[in-house]
């Protein structure tokens, strides 16, 4: 069980982590020096006094917890370190003395936890007519599993020549899942069809994944890490491609801050009353419209799932989002969950209304071609204190 002792949580973490150590000598910790960057050390290490009785508060030595020690058996720690994009190191004096098994060492030395990792297929001996398919599971080979990777990890499926780009993308099931034939096998359930995502010229041209290892022409092999960046971009880059990929929901906005952002930036750039008027000629213009093309409208926005108008017609189903401009620009505010919604909802629609409040002209964009018709700028960052 993970046990996190921090001074800035907890008045009494200091005493609580030394009596942790006296309990569990042969736990391990990790020390966190930043957000993103950890020490692990065994419970004894020499650093801390290597046994019990260990200093107390009272003592008056000062804290030992005035940076993070987050304490485990060896497996969660990894874990924990991974989810959050912590890099480890191995203390060097925790290692000498034996505190650090060989375990320990070999899923940690390498100090890199990626949740991300290209997975790249061979067109001359794949099949893609029988994946990727959504929803569908797979077992691939390689002959080095990569030892940090977890089940859950996003995987990126690419495919090498004569196709160069990506096709699709997965997460891991089973990151062991046996050996035959020579080579390890490892389960993944695939998270989209087929696509034509992204070339390798593409990719060449992207600041963040130009240096990624596996656009290297040098290495052979199946798995390719990708850093926390790389991984990041990858889903916005494949964010047009549909159902969203898995990861891309996973930084929600408590319903409080995005009334809050909401309520400080209106619907447009203008005075909020004014935004106000926009919209609601935008509204009526768009349901006028969707009414004619044979839609039933109802509307939504109340409900703040992300878009104003819910269309049926038939079967079909349609997400309508509407962006109410006064003069002829082509430009509006998306809040953050307006925008996980456009890159998620494959029946979403944008539909922006310019002129609104004196000759409303409709202009709608399906889906995820918004990311290739707009481009995105932020406006608006949440900042949140560094700790340790
Ligand atoms: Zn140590």
């Amino acid at each position: 069980m993970i046990k996190e002792f921090f001074d800035i949580e907890h008045g009494s973490a200091h005493d609580e982590f030394q009596s942790w150590r006296a309990k569990h000598q042969r736990g391990l910790f990790l020390t966190l020096n930043t957000q993103t960057r950890a020490y692990l050390h065994g419970a004894r290490c020499m650093h801390l006094g290597s046994g019990p009785p260990y200093f107390s508060a009272k003592d008056g030595l000062g804290s030992l917890t005035s940076k993070k020690k987050v304490c485990a058996p060896q497996p969660e720690l990894v874990a924990w370190a991974k989810k959050r994009g912590v890099t480890v190191k191995l203390c060097e004096h925790c290692q000498r003395d034996g505190l650090l098994g060989n375990n320990d060492t070999e899923s940690v030395a390498t100090g890199h936890f990626s949740n991300y990792w290209i997975i790249k297929a061979r067109p001359e001996r794949n099949d893609f007519t029988r994946f990727p398919l959504r929803g569908k599971l797979g077992r691939w080979y390689t002959a080095r599993p990569p030892k940090t990777w977890l089940a859950g990890d996003t995987l990126f499926i690419w495919a090498g020549s004569p196709k160069l780009r990506v096709i699709g993308w997965a997460h891991l099931v089973k990151p062991e899942a046996g050996f035959e034939d020579n080579a390890y096998y490892f389960g993944i359930e695939y998270d989209s069809n087929l696509i034509e995502g992204p070339t390798i010229n593409d990719l060449r041209r992207d600041p963040l994944l130009r240096t990624a290892s596996f656009l290297k022409s040098g290495p052979s092999g199946t798995v390719f890490p990708l850093t926390a960046g790389q991984g990041a971009r990858m889903l916005q880059l494949l964010a047009p491609f549909g159902q969203g990929p898995p990861g891309f929901l996973s930084i929600p906005l408590k319903k409080a801050e995005q009334s809050e952002i909401r309520r400080r930036i209106g619907a447009g750039f203008g005075t909020a009353e004014d935004n106000r008027q926009i919209e609601r000629a935008a509204l009526s213009a768009a349901t006028k419209h969707y009414k004619r093309e044979g839609w039933q409208v109802q509307s939504v926005e109340a409900d703040k799932c992300g878009f104003d108008l819910l269309c049926r017609k038939g079967r079909q189903e349609c997400h309508i989002e509407v962006k109410g401009i006064s003069g002829g620009g082509f430009g509006f505010i998306l809040t953050y969950g307006e925008y996980q919604r456009a890159a998620s909802d494959n029946k979403y629609e944008l539909c922006v209304v310019q002129y609104a409040l004196s000759n409303p002209t409709i202009q709608t964009v399906v889906g995820g071609r918004i990311f290739q018709t707009f481009q995105f700028v932020p406006l608006a960052f949440k900042a949140e204190a560094r700790r340790g």
